[in-house]
């Protein structure tokens, strides 16, 4: 949803509303210490744990995290090599939606810049079946020379208009609710239904169904809902130089409490302590604490030796817990020879994928075209080999913007799915989820917390992830 169709659809009065409950949600987010300062082991140095770590070691507390990789920041991880003259493009982590006030304190707290996600001006590229149309930025494509098959209704409303016929009102029901109601109990029906089956009994037809789901039509329409409220929003900010500037400013202020490539591989509970053990540089080590923050992927953390064993419904959560795959391909230029015409990079498709240019802002001549490959088809893409995904893109690349084969030097391409450490990209809530799963996510099972953007109101959302680190901070700092 453009900034166009947002204020066709929510007053500012509503957003404003909306923002001040988020912040008041974020208020007194400090842990304070209200006894001995406790010996705390934080596993992964993601914004969760990292978040976790600052207000623990300011509360005076004892903190060692242990990361897997030799980096911090997770899934904020922005791309610089292969890439030529400095360029860089996101890997995880690529908007900041204005409502997002958390993300933007701490943006703010460690002096980041911001820059616009999408280009200000400009036309996007609309390619469905074939058929391609420059079109303005927050315009809709001339319907009448696509083939497109949308129910005569829909196409009086044309694709910038299905947002507001099928998800609006859904949409201000959700806004209406304060942030810490999550997960919503008043609209626990919408989390029985699928997005897809919701669309179809409401007669979207197959192609309103594809532009408005990106293929996530087996989410559940309240997990859909309440994410797509981040996403209609009149502003996206990404971080100047990189979005991982701030996991890595953060990790900067933890430097002396970081283990890098510490591998936790099992985690031991006794009433009175928590034995850690991890690899690093070939050889096993442990570490006892009074707490552990496991500010892990439940689909890792599935793979990791526990005792005693979890929780039953605990158990079960982890087990079931669903974090989409998502790949991403990359396609260096030589030149940004869409801009030649007007064109700012980014364009719309007919398969479950975005396509963005991330470079519109970067200095230099060279760019940047990158796809944004969702569920099905980011598994696909995730079993192919690297050649097979990048000949497939540019193929798709050169349909958008024509010239893009002469003009292409390199690629790269990732798969959150295949990587060790992440094994999925966010949690989507399937039909049925917000009952078994959803109420075991973030409870401490005796001195194990849990953190991690699945934990939190914002799923799928650095704000989500800042705000489970805080909550488990508070939970070791000032237990109630
Ligand atoms: C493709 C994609 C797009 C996204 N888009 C946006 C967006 O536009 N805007 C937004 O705000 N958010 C977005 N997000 C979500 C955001 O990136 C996440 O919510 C957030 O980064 C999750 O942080 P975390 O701390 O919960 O987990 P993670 O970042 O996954 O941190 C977990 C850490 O644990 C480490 N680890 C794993 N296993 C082990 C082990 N065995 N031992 C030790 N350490 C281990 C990992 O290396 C990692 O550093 C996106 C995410 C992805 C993947």
């Amino acid at each position: 949803m453009d900034r166009r169709e947002f204020l066709q659809l929510s007053s500012m009065a509503a957003l404003s509303l909306y923002a001040s409950r988020l912040q008041a949600l974020q208020t007194g987010s400090s842990a304070v210490r209200t006894g001995p300062a406790q010996k705390v082991a934080i596993l992964g140095a993601g914004i969760s744990g990292l978040a976790a770590g600052l207000e623990l070691v300011k509360a005076g507390h004892n903190v060692t995290i242990l990361e897997a990789q030799l980096r911090p920041g997770g899934r904020v991880y922005t791309l610089r090599a292969p890439f030529s003259d400095g360029l860089y493009a996101e890997v995880g982590a690529g908007r900041i939606p204005i409502t997002h006030t958390l993300t933007l304190d701490y943006v703010k707290r460690f002096k980041l810049e911001l820059d616009p996600f999408f280009p200000q001006s400009g036309a996007d590229v609309f390619l469905w079946r074939g058929q391609r149309q420059v079109v303005p930025h927050g315009q809709d494509p001339d319907l009448t020379h696509l083939n497109v098959n949308l129910t005569a209704e829909e196409g009086m409303v044309g694709f910038g208009g299905l947002t507001k016929k099928y998800l609006q009102s859904l949409q201000e029901k959700v806004r209406a609710l304060p942030a810490d109601a999550w997960p919503l109990p008043s609209l626990a029906e919408m989390g029985e239904i699928s997005l897809g089956d919701y669309l179809r009994q409401q007669g979207a037809s197959v192609d309103a169904i594809l532009y408005l789901s990106q293929g996530f039509d087996t989410d559940s329409l309240l997990d859909f809902v309440h994410d797509s409220v981040s996403h209609a929003v009149p502003m996206m900010w990404k971080i100047r130089g990189g979005n991982d500037l701030l996991p890595h400013a953060m990790a900067d202020a933890l430097r002396d409490n970081i283990r890098y490539g510490a591998v936790v591989a099992r985690i031991a509970q006794t009433p009175t302590n928590v034995e850690v053990t991890f690899a690093n540089a070939g050889s096993h080590h442990t570490l006892v604490a009074d707490h552990v923050i496991c500010a892990l992927p439940f689909t890792v953390l599935r793979g990791i030796e526990v005792h005693p064993q979890w929780s039953v419904n605990k158990a079960f959560a982890i087990e079931n817990v669903y974090l989409s795959p998502v790949t991403r391909a990359y396609a260096q230029t030589k030149s940004r020879f869409w801009e030649a015409d007007g064109r700012n990079g980014f364009a719309t498709v007919d398969q479950p994928m975005e396509i963005w240019s991330p470079t519109y802002n970067q200095p230099g001549k060279r760019g940047i075209v990158m796809s944004y490959t969702y569920e099905d088809l980011a598994r696909e893409y995730s079993a192919m080999s690297e050649l097979a995904q990048v000949q497939r893109s540019l193929d798709l690349f050169e349909q958008i913007h024509p010239g893009m084969r002469q003009n292409f030097e390199g690629a790269a391409t990732w798969s959150w799915l295949n990587h060790p450490f992440s094994k999925g990209a966010f949690m989507v809530t399937k039909p049925g989820q917000f009952r078994t799963v959803v109420p075991y996510l973030a409870t401490p099972e005796g001195r194990i917390h849990f953190a991690g953007e699945h934990t939190s109101p914002w799923p799928g959302w650095i704000q989500g992830a800042l705000h489970s680190g805080l909550r488990t901070a508070r939970e070791i700092a000032a237990p109630s």
